[in-house]
């Protein structure tokens, strides 16, 4: 650190230069990113209200209250009056809290999760932090759950069954109804890392599109994933965490005695936690409403339909499977997909790249002219094969 500090102008050019090689949503380069620019409001609001810290609930109960609103108000989309909940730094926060409390719900010997091989690796991340034993199952064609397999992997030291409403590679919908069967028959606890998919299905559904249900109507989810994050259009760090039944969630609190605004019992892994984050979800909650996020979601839809027949017109392109939600996921059938992705990237391009295919999510920030360019820029790749790039 130096001695004597910089001027402000200066630190602010200085900021400017040094976060260049930065990639910024708004070019609309970024296709294989979760995340999008959030909501003007919701930047407004987080800017707003930065010192809140609902890690120290006593000095910030009001915060706290709209916490507890916008708990309730996904609850409501995830078909539930009342859940318990928090709204966390991501998904893989929201994944180890489940995880956790499912494993203080369980007796010793339990320790084993079954779910599926599409799963998000905060899992893997859970189960080496809770000593589990992951238990994972291969996919069918379309990504979701081999639910038969599953079944057959259920065992004595079987604590949790995951189900993924929306998976990372694929945004494929596990079948839940079923797996919420097998758990109350079986008695376990079921997970649903709805992390992507909870600000898309429910929406996606109303609109017509046929995905199964995966909320709390089925009576063995116990809780869910959701991030605000992602296709809620709040701020990072938004990650949603929910449980049926409030006992679940009191499992996991750990007592503070020492807090500023009083003892308290604080239930998420992280300690000092962003009350501008929990705002800034509770004002996109209340600003857009369901018809906001209908419209979202349909938006991002149709661009998603127009990308899959655009690219299935490719000669040398293939789709993995039709997308189930807005996920796109491509495979090459001229070159290694490896080389594809890499032709892409040197052209500006920031795409995902699976073992088994490359990965475009059309996230609010992308625009029909983006996904035009997109493919012009895929013709290229593909049908040159010897082009240097
Ligand atoms: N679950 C799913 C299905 C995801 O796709 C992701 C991230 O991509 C996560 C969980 C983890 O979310 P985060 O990156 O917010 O921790």
């Amino acid at each position: 650190m130096r001695e004597k500090g910089l001027w402000q102008f200066s630190l602010w050019r200085l900021l400017k230069k040094l976060l260049k090689a930065d990639n910024s949503f708004k070019s609309g380069r970024i296709i294989g990113s979760m995340c999008t620019s959030p909501h003007p409001l919701a930047e407004r609001v987080f800017r707003r209200y930065l010192e809140k810290n609902v890690g120290d609930p006593g000095l910030f109960p009001a915060t706290i209250a709209l916490e507890a609103e916008a708990i309730t108000a996904l609850a409501s989309l995830l078909g539930l009056k009342n859940a318990t909940g928090y709204i966390v730094s991501g998904g893989t926060e929201a994944n180890i809290l489940a995880l956790w409390a499912a494993k203080k719900a369980s007796p010793p010997e339990k320790r084993e999760v079954v779910l599926s091989e599409a799963a998000h690796f905060s899992f893997d991340k859970a189960a080496s932090l809770l000593d589990l034993k992951l238990i994972k199952v291969p996919v069918k064609s379309d990504g979701s759950l081999n639910l038969k397999q599953a079944a057959q992997k259920i065992g004595p030291r079987t604590m949790a069954l995951v189900g993924i409403a929306g998976t990372t590679p694929l945004g494929a919908v596990d079948p839940i109804p079923e797996l919420s069967q097998l758990a109350e028959e079986n008695n376990l606890f079921l997970h649903v890392d709805a992390a992507f998919g909870g600000f898309v299905i429910p929406f996606a559904r109303q609109l017509g599109r046929q995905l199964p249900e995966f909320g709390f109507r089925l009576a063995g989810v116990k809780s869910i994933c959701i991030d605000p994050h992602k296709m809620g259009m709040a701020v990072i760090p938004a990650g949603g965490i929910l449980f049926r039944q409030r006992e679940l969630a009191e499992a996991i609190r750990v007592p503070v005695p020492y807090l500023a605004g009083g003892e308290s019992a604080l239930p998420t892994i992280i300690g000092t936690r962003s009350g501008a984050a929990v705002i800034a979800t509770w004002a996109m909650l209340k600003h857009l409403g369901e018809s906001g996020y209908r419209a979202v979601v349909k938006r991002c839809l149709e661009l998603t339909d127009y990308l899959a027949i655009q690219l299935k017109a490719i000669p040398g392109l293939a789709l993995v499977t039709e997308p189930a939600i807005n996920i796109v996921g491509l495979k090459s059938l001229r070159l290694p997909n490896t080389e594809l992705a890499q032709r892409l990237r040197s052209l500006g391009w920031a795409i995902s790249l699976f073992d088994t295919h490359l990965r475009i999510v059309v996230m609010p920030h992308l625009r029909l002219s983006h996904l035009k360019h997109l493919l012009a820029d895929l013709r290229r790749c593909i049908v040159q094969p010897k082009v240097h790039f």
